[in-house]
């Protein structure tokens, strides 16, 4: 904390917020910020007048990584699509669901997934459960899904999507790796 720029030897007596608490670090104030940021944010907005149905008709399946804008990198407004964020981007049942709920029920037709360059699944593997059950006594229900190859994975997430029963549209769907050093998506064949 001390390599803040924004927290000098006696910053902590300087604050002046209400809500200043000395045990607590910068971290346990980010919430604080958000809500203050949001405070901004709705004394600029205007009702934009629109139902929950996404105007372009498309979900976004993405990772959860923070170098990803998808919005910014991808040309999107509010309003225009449904964004479904885990880490890895992918292919869960329960992104299934979120997107079985936007077809059937809010009108998508198209997805597009998108993984990206030095995600952290690439660190992991499955022992990551194993260690998990050695700490706290419990296997966890869910895989990983750690990979060690991006394209594939994009793949099998592709192939998740054309593959389930519950979707309705599964003629136009993409995949591809973002690079988060240069903003640009490549796009995956799925019949490599
Ligand atoms: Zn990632």
């Amino acid at each position: 904390m001390s390599t803040s720029p924004h927290h000098t030897a006696d910053a902590a007596s300087t604050g002046g917020s209400p809500a200043s608490d000395a045990t607590a670090g910068p971290d346990a104030r980010v919430i604080d910020q958000l809500v203050q940021a949001n405070r901004h944010y709705a004394d600029g907005f205007q009702d934009p007048g629109m139902d929950a149905r996404p105007v372009l008709k498309v979900a976004v399946v993405a990772c959860m990584d923070a170098r990803l804008d998808l919005h910014a990198a991808l040309g999107l407004e509010l309003g225009d699509c449904h964004t479904i964020r885990n880490a890895g981007g992918v292919v869960t049942d329960d992104v299934i669901r979120s997107l079985t709920i936007s077809q059937r029920a809010l009108g998508t037709r198209s997805v597009i997934l998108i993984h990206h360059t030095n995600c952290g699944l690439e660190s992991l593997t499955e022992d990551f459960r194993h260690e998990l059950e050695d700490e706290v006594g419990q296997r966890p229900a869910w895989a990983v899904e750690a990979f060690r190859d991006v394209d594939q994975d994009v793949r099998q997430s592709m192939q998740r999507v054309r593959t389930s029963p519950f979707l309705l549209h599964k003629d136009d769907v993409r995949g591809f790796v973002f690079d988060v050093t240069k903003g640009v998506l490549r796009e995956i064949d799925p019949a490599q």
